[in-house]
């Protein structure tokens, strides 16, 4: 999707992958085969790009850091890349600069866990600290029994983790931030996420809720990423609890899945915003200029020719509504719960908006619909 955008701004994208044919292959300017974990084929790289950037975390980030060392023009920042992509720093960082967040404690063998459980209390989070995503790293402990299961399922003690207190969330928010070059930040709307097992399953924008609570999301988005180095958006996940607080969960410093709606819903896609602040462009206006957009995940829910079958079934009907729009990514296989595409729908009354995507979607809907 950064391909796409930069193809209207004449910008040129090589792209580094492990994978022949990547998604990105036939979209890239030039597409390198190679691993972005690798330190040689990340600088090779390198010497063909004017900036460098990512959109994954779990870069070799030692490599960037040499890069950087010797000239390369790196946006967002390595030490940023740093921080995020190992989740317990992030928290350690975020919490050094003031932005609200639940408690968290690193924890190395089960007396440090019983003792997160007895201070957080139960149920409590246990996640992976890096090489997380869509919940893959995450284990819920309900009381201090579950801590070997939880513990073990995700890999052991050595794999690094930490327990994090249980945030009581009535809706997830998420707010994508743009930073320039010069340090200027502009913020996208909050947008309400719902996720199916840990996963990103739908994304409202603008998300339902009170201006008063979504000014304070802003707020403490903006908080989060001002305290981060470097140019680039990023996507900020919040919780929203009862009493209207809200609390930071984690940032992706790259383009999101929460800021897939942008593309048809705002002025400047959160993808094009990406190519103009990391090449130090004017930013564009993150304003939605629709008033309501939902974007729904295409999950893969079976493999091979049977799993197509289901999602092009999808795809079909969000053809046959107005406002609605397909992407397809073409990652080379479907497996189950892996994001192969998404949809986007986008009108005027957001009630409508929602009654179409029930219309594609049907009883995959939010139950807060
Ligand atoms: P992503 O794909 O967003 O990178 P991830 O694997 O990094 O996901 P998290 O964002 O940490 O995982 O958590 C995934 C989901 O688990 C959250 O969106 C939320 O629904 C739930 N969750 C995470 N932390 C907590 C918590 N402390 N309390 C309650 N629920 C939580
Ligand atoms: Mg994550
Ligand atoms: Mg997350």
């Amino acid at each position: 999707m950064l391909c796409q955008a930069a193809s209207c701004m004449a910008v040129k994208v090589a792209v580094l992958d492990p994978e022949k044919e990547c998604p990105a292959s036939s979209l890239a300017y030039r597409h390198v085969v190679g691993s972005f974990r690798d330190v040689n084929a990340v600088r090779e790289f390198a010497k063909q790009c004017d900036v460098l950037t990512v959109e994954i975390e779990h870069v070799d980030v030692e490599a960037l850091d040499e890069l950087e060392k010797e000239g390369v023009d790196i946006e967002p920042k390595p030490s940023t890349i740093r921080i995020i992509q190992d989740k317990y720093l992030q928290k350690v960082h975020f919490k050094r600069h003031g932005v609200a967040l639940a408690d968290f404690k690193e924890v190395t063998n089960f007396e440090d866990a019983e003792e997160a459980g007895n201070t957080f209390g139960y149920p409590l989070m246990i996640k992976s600290r890096c090489l997380a995503y869509d919940g893959r790293g995450n284990a819920v402990a309900h009381n201090k029994e579950d801590l070997h299961k939880a513990v073990s399922s995700l890999g052991g003690f050595e794999r690094g983790l930490y327990a994090e207190k249980w945030a009581p969330f009535v809706k997830e928010l998420s707010v994508m931030v743009v930073r320039g070059r010069d340090g200027a930040l502009l913020c996208f709307p909050t947008v309400e996420t719902a996720h199916k097992d840990n996963i990103c399953h739908t994304v409202e924008a603008p998300a339902q809720i009170r201006k008063d609570i979504s000014d304070a999301a802003v707020m403490l988005a903006r908080e989060a990423v001002g305290s981060l180095q470097g140019a680039g958006v990023f996507g900020v996940e919040l919780f929203l609890l009862a009493d209207g607080q809200v609390l930071l969960n984690e940032v992706a410093p790259r383009p999101h899945n929460s800021g897939h709606y942008t593309i048809e819903a705002c002025y400047t896609s959160q993808f094009e915003q990406h190519l103009r602040a990391v090449l130090g462009l004017p930013l564009g206006d993150p304003a939605m200029k629709v008033r309501s957009a939902i974007m729904y995940n295409l999950l893969g829910e079976d493999e091979g020719d049977a799993g197509l079958t289901i999602l092009q079934n999808k795809m079909r009907k969000a053809l046959s509504i107005p406002g609605a729009t397909v992407h397809w990514y073409g990652k080379s296989e479907i497996k189950r719960k892996r994001k192969m595409g998404h949809i986007t729908l986008v009108g005027e009354d957001p009630l409508l908006v929602r009654t179409k995507m029930q219309e594609i979607i049907g009883n995959e809907s939010p139950s807060s619909w």
